[in-house]
């Protein structure tokens, strides 16, 4: 069964070709753009990004050490709209837990509000959190899943980068 190249769900019918890669439409193409740019960097490159960032600074507040992938979870509601997701965090340790701490006020306050997903999401992002916070990655090495995420946001940048190239060919100049 074909699944969807970015967002991994099974595509039952039709969907969107490109460069041997299937899309369900063209919002998640769009996003694929990046994950074939990322499939595409060599391993080298994709191994010395990662490391690099490993070993910091912190993309955020510069400092050195600690730098992994973290998750920050959240919950909102408004009465019959519940809306919660997650953050993947490339920072230090410090600012991951400002991060979390913040999104933990949030569902705190905000996640309660709706009826019945608020009251089912709240408890659950506030223990994922909770848990996020106390226990982070402690690791040598970069993951696997960091290493992706690295890849990941320099193959967005490029993505980015060609896209205004595109709309501005003076730009290139
Ligand atoms: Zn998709
Ligand atoms: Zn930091």
């Amino acid at each position: 069964m074909a699944s969807c190249a970015y967002c991994k769900k099974t595509i039952l019918l039709g969907g969107v070709h490109q460069e041997g890669f299937r899309f369900c439409n063209k919002d998640c193409l769009a996003q694929g753009q990046v994950v074939m740019l990322a499939a595409s960097m060599p391993e080298a490159d994709r191994v010395r990004a990662a490391q690099t960032l490993f070993r910091g600074p912190c993309p955020q507040c510069d400092k050195r050490g600690g730098i992994d992938l973290y998750k920050s979870h959240y919950v909102m509601s408004f009465v019959l709209f519940t809306r919660h997701g997650s953050h993947t965090l490339l920072c230090c340790r410090t600012c991951a837990l400002k991060k979390q701490g913040s999104d933990f006020g949030l569902s705190l306050l905000a996640g309660w509000w709706g009826i019945p997903f608020g009251l089912i999401f709240t408890p659950l992002a506030l223990l994922r959190n909770g848990y996020a916070m106390l226990f982070p990655p402690n690791r040598v090495e970069p993951s696997a899943a960091f290493q992706q995420e690295v890849v990941l946001r320099l193959a967005a940048s490029e993505a980015e980068r060609r896209l205004t190239a595109q709309d501005n060919p003076i730009a290139k100049a």
